[in-house]
């Protein structure tokens, strides 16, 4: 059995992660929920800094925790950020998604501050265009190696919350392939097609190749 820490206190995202390698036999993915209060400071310049941050955050609390490390015998730690890159606002809200709205915002307040951040563009009116990216760190900690893994959804900007699904901006983003918001459809769907499942899976691949 392959050891894999799962690098986020995120439980949505642990949960979609765990349901896209599912397939991989011979993974056993860890989760270590906000309780054990690993510390990270999400200061990188780029999606990549920012999962080599969360990444050698998470090593460094079980390099502070001998005991824990030994009891998971961990072989890899896995992290990864996330974020919405919209065209019309130059990109926004990109490495600022999670805070779009201020520190510990809601997804229903980030969700209201980008429609209205749209609704005063006039660039929005025409093009709705954005994309979520995911930028996986899959990190060997036998060989001491990092290597990075990406991912990305296109879809649009939709101008009204539809759907109860997923997490985050899911309810205003619409797939045109689909006619539907990420949050109309159900998990087994979004894993198929999302950023973080085209990431996961290479990540999955990656670990099997060794
Ligand atoms: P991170 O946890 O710093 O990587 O923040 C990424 C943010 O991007 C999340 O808090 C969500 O708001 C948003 N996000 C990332 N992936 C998704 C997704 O699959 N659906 C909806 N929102 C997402």
């Amino acid at each position: 059995m392959i050891n894999v820490l799962i690098a986020t206190g995120n439980a949505h995202k642990f949960h979609e992660i765990e349901s896209i390698i599912d397939n991989y036999a011979g993974l056993n993915l860890v989760y270590l929920d906000r309780s054990f209060q690993v510390e990270i400071i999400e200061n990188g310049r780029t999606y990549e800094e920012n999962a080599k941050i969360k990444a050698e955050g998470y090593l460094k609390f079980l390099n502070d925790n001998t005991k824990l490390k030994s009891e998971l015998s961990l072989d890899y730690i896995v992290s990864e950020d996330s974020g919405l890159e919209v065209e019309c606002i130059g990109g926004e809200p990109g490495l600022f998604t999670a805070r779009y709205a201020g520190e510990n915002a809601s997804d229903t307040e980030n969700i209201n501050k980008l429609l209205d951040t749209m609704r005063t563009k006039e660039d929005c009116i025409e093009n709705r265009r954005a994309k979520f990216v995911c930028l996986a760190c899959l990190y060997d900690i036998k060989m001491d190696k990092f290597r990075y893994l990406d991912g990305e959804l296109n879809g649009l900007v939709s101008h009204e919350i539809s759907g109860l699904n997923g997490f985050g901006y899911d309810p205003v983003f619409f797939v045109p392939e689909l006619g539907k918001t990420v949050a109309q459809i159900d998990s087994s769907e979004k894993n198929k097609i999302s950023h973080r499942a085209i990431a996961f899976k290479q990540v999955a691949e990656a670990i099997k190749e060794r």
